[in-house]
């Protein structure tokens, strides 16, 4: 083929496809400007970069699933290499001998390029083999591709076998042609080149010149596919994890610090539209790639409930498209009547999937993109609550509890000391300030002041520590709740005024250090409260613990001779990362011995009553503490220990269910990491009861 006719066909198709592909950028980023700003991203920019290069170029979340994840990182090399091979294959339109300035005849390049053509390919095939053996069509609801594109994902998997196949018959036919620039290491493209050899001079060049035509139509067919389809994550994917809240949209809750006085018609609290999102979320949406990871953690869609975190994002962006024409002025209201009733709230999202999530953060935690589910779900709980007054009438009983008496029980401030009952004259409760030879506030909460099972850890806890002569106090009546709940079922009006008021009067008293047995008040204290100017220290319970027994300050000497289970609380380990803390008090103890659950740690799989999930009906599936329960049975535990107040309600319940249904031995026991300890402890001190 004549030079200037290979670089015309050449040029037709790369300025075609690029033209297609700049259209469809236009609209994305069109949509992404017409949605909420989120100044607050582009502060996080600068420290992002090191998790850009981690997650990003290091796949360092793919390989949480490792099989999958190490042929999804061939691939993403594998595309980095293909735009090496990429220039080569634009310079050659220019001139067979093309080869890149200075290391284009570098014989490592030629094998680097050939090593990742084989482990692509690998790649590829073994996608194909996961798509197939979990089909949808063979697994239902179980599969983790339910409901994602198939069809377009098989046709991108064709594509990319399309890209290495051409470039490789266009190398082989250089290597017999005595141009390929690596002839020696480039050994699978010297292996294909020596099947070649015999053909003529001019059948090699057509070789080379159709399938270099070829090879740069699949490439750029590629890119309009791309843009078009799901695997629009190839491009979105780096920027939402460079935007993203690092190192995971875990622990806090962005405040909305609402002004009363500022409130009128055109005020939106929350999210109600799809276009009231913040851009990022949209590009959350833009980048989900179906993968199916979220849904198969999401406690809510495994017990048989309507949320499913890969459909919501699937669903969000669906509607932004359908959407899109209207907001960006293209299509009247008129033309789109359509669109005129359809609300996110319930008609893209449902009621029933908007109120399952527990924001247990599992869907975070395995998204391999770093899409914030739990963001999006609570900015539209907040619509529904402060805007549109709609909510689960269990989670209403608990707001007005939490209005009227400061705790979601609804119980008298006067009995947040009956769990001291007996200990009450060796407590510090402070009235003042801090006295000064005092360390820690001991912010009870409310479960662990009015439920009778988790009463019985806090007191634990309480004397663990007097007989470690730790220098503590507690609030007592003074004590409310840090506003969790309503926070996490979307009031944010009621959580600011109660972190607002608490603030206030933690620092009146001087305090300084908070340790507390409750991961949900943990982590409002710790990472939530200084957004409302609270800066404490604030440790958990079991951190504490683990740092009286390494000194020595607490000896755990009796032999409880049991087979241990520690259930990890979504909000201390995967929200906040404490894993180690509670399992070496629990190892301190002799004669226990703990199995470990295969969901655990950062892993864990949620009790079911996080995201104010703990007051509201389950009706739908199976109920989360039992499919929990079950796992922490089938390790045949004697003792079932937790770090939580709320798992320990929920466990015990799903436990005590157990037992009735004859599944579960009558000795079974649920216990806070603190009980376990002061147990063995009791027998040196005889302190704890
Ligand atoms: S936070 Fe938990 S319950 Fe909610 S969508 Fe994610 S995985 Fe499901
Ligand atoms: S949200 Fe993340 S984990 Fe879930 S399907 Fe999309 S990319 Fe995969």
């Amino acid at each position: 083929m004549q030079t200037g006719a290979r670089i015309a066909a050449g040029f037709a198709i790369i300025l075609l496809s690029v033209g297609l592909a700049a259209g469809r950028i236009k609209t994305l980023v069109s949509l992404l400007a017409a949605a909420r700003p989120a100044p607050e991203r582009r502060r996080s920019l600068v420290p992002n970069l090191k998790y850009e290069v981690t997650k990003v170029l290091g796949q360092r979340k793919l390989f949480q699933w490792s099989g999958p994840g190490l042929m999804h990182a061939f691939t993403f090399w594998g595309f980095l290499v293909v735009q090496v091979t990429l220039v080569e294959t634009i310079g050659e339109l220019f001139s067979p001998e093309f080869k890149i300035p200075i290391v284009g005849d570098h014989e490592w390049l030629g094998f680097v390029q050939d090593l990742f053509f084989v482990l692509v390919s690998v790649a590829l095939v073994t996608f194909a083999v996961i798509r197939l053996g979990n089909s949808p069509e063979r697994l239902g609801r179980r599969s983790r591709f339910f409901r994602s594109h198939m069809t377009g994902a098989f046709v991108i998997l064709a594509m990319i076998l399309g890209v290495v196949a051409t470039v490789l018959v266009v190398r082989a036919a250089r290597w017999a042609l005595g141009t390929l620039p690596y002839p020696r290491w480039a050994f699978l493209s010297r292996g294909l080149g020596g099947a070649l050899d015999g053909l003529s001079h001019s059948t090699l060049r057509w070789l080379e010149d159709g399938f270099l035509l070829a090879h740069i139509a699949v490439v750029f067919a590629f890119l309009v596919v791309v843009m078009n389809s799901k695997h629009l994550h190839i491009f979105t994917s780096p920027l939402n994890v460079l935007f993203g809240r690092q190192p995971l949209a875990l622990g806090r809750l962005r405040p909305l610090h609402i002004d009363p006085e500022l409130i009128d018609e055109e005020t939106v609290l929350g999210v109600g539209a799809i276009e009231q999102f913040s851009w990022k979320q949209l590009l959350d949406a833009y980048t989900c790639t179906e993968c199916g990871r979220c849904q198969s953690v999401c406690p809510a869609w495994n017990t048989g409930k309507d949320l499913n975190p890969k459909l919501l994002m699937m669903g969000m962006r669906d509607h932004l498209f359908e959407k899109g024409p209207l907001l960006l002025g293209r299509k009247t209201a008129e033309e789109m009547a359509g669109l005129a009733s359809k609300s996110l709230v319930p008609d893209v999202v449902s009621e029933d999937v908007l109120w399952a999530c527990v924001t247990c953060g599992a869907c975070v935690y395995e998204c391999p993109v770093d899409i914030e589910h739990v963001d999006a779900i609570v900015d539209m709980r907040r619509y529904q609550v402060m805007m549109e007054s709609k909510f689960p009438p269990e989670a209403g009983v608990m707001l007005r509890n939490l209005e009227n008496s400061g705790n979601p029980w609804g119980a008298p401030a006067s009995a947040r000391l009956d769990w001291a009952k007996g200990i009450e004259d060796d407590l510090i409760v402070l009235n003042g300030k801090m006295p000064p030879d005092v360390e820690y506030l001991y912010w009870v909460g409310c479960a662990g002041a009015f439920d009778d099972r988790a009463k019985k850890s806090v007191r634990a806890f309480a004397e663990l520590l007097l007989a470690a002569d730790v220098g503590f106090a507690v609030l007592g009546p003074q004590e409310t709740c840090t506003g969790d709940p309503a926070r996490r079922v979307g009031n944010e009006y009621l959580y600011q005024e109660i972190a607002t008021k608490n603030v206030q009067m933690l620092k009146s008293k001087g305090v300084r250090k908070i340790v507390t047995a409750c991961p949900h008040c943990f982590n409002a204290l710790r990472n939530e409260y200084p957004d409302f100017g609270g800066d404490f220290e604030v440790i958990h319970h079991t951190q504490l613990l683990e740092e009286l027994v390494r000194a020595g300050r607490l000896v755990p000497s009796a032999d409880l001779d049991r087979r241990i289970t520690y259930h990890d609380p979504c909000y201390l380990a995967r929200h906040n990362g404490v894993t180690d803390a509670p399992r070496e008090v629990l190892d301190s103890v002799p004669g226990l011995s703990r199995a470990e659950m295969k969901r655990s740690r950062g892993r864990t799989f949620c009790c079911g009553a996080g995201g104010g999930r703990m007051w509201m009906e389950e009706s739908a599936g199976k109920r989360i503490n039992i499919e929990r329960v079950e796992e922490v049975l089938a390790t045949d535990p004697e003792i079932v220990s937790v770090g939580c107040p709320y798992c320990m309600i929920m466990m015990d319940d799903a436990v005590k269910d157990k037992i009735a249904g004859g599944e579960a031995s009558e000795s079974v026991q649920v216990m806070d990491v603190a009980q376990v300890l002061a147990r063995s402890v009791r027998a040196a001190s005889g302190v704890a009861k």
